[in-house]
């Protein structure tokens, strides 16, 4: 079956991807919230270091930079950074190491969740330590496979994240 590849993404599938980040963040943000408006900063910082990281190192060299991607960062990326280079970002080589970062947004506030319901039980926590637990397994995993990765010109060019998942999305 022929392939379909989005040379601009629908502004939908941008809203329903960013609903799950934007999501994620906003659980994060009210579970270490519980802790103090001190760690809440420090994590916002870390949210922002790993936004700007992604767009200066990696938007800079895909193939949706100035384009609507699935996650609309190629189009703010342009606004703040210069065009890279697309071989980089084919050649670049990516292992489980490097997801660490990312995989901390979620695993974080995680662990302080369940740290605190153990310390002082409240289901209000409960239920944001198992949304946040869904939105970053089968959140992810849906808008990767059935939005973003699934329709995305870069991974027919070549993406090193995508190799690596090994995932089946057709
Ligand atoms: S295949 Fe997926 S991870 Fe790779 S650039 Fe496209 S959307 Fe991003």
């Amino acid at each position: 079956m022929k392939e379909k590849y989005c040379e601009n993404y629908p502004l939908w599938a941008v809203f329903l991807t960013n609903l799950v980040s934007i999501g994620i963040y906003l659980i994060g943000i009210f579970i270490i919230l519980q802790i103090g408006i001190i760690w809440l900063v420090l994590y916002l910082i870390y949210i922002l270091f790993l936004e700007i990281k992604l767009m200066r190192g990696h938007c800079v060299d895909c193939y949706y930079y100035g384009k609507t991607c699935a996650f609309g960062r190629g189009r703010i990326s342009s606004l703040f950074f210069k065009k890279g280079n697309s071989k980089n970002f084919c050649n670049r080589k990516i292992t489980w190491k490097d997801l660490i970062p990312d995989f901390l947004v979620s695993l974080i506030p995680v662990i302080i969740g369940i740290v605190l319901l153990i310390i002082n039980f409240s289901f209000l926590v409960l239920l944001w330590v198992v949304l946040l637990i869904i939105l970053t397994s089968a959140g992810n995993a849906f808008v990767r496979g059935k939005i973003a990765c699934k329709y995305c010109k870069q991974r027919k060019i070549g993406c090193p994240a995508e190799k690596l998942f090994k995932k089946k999305i057709d």
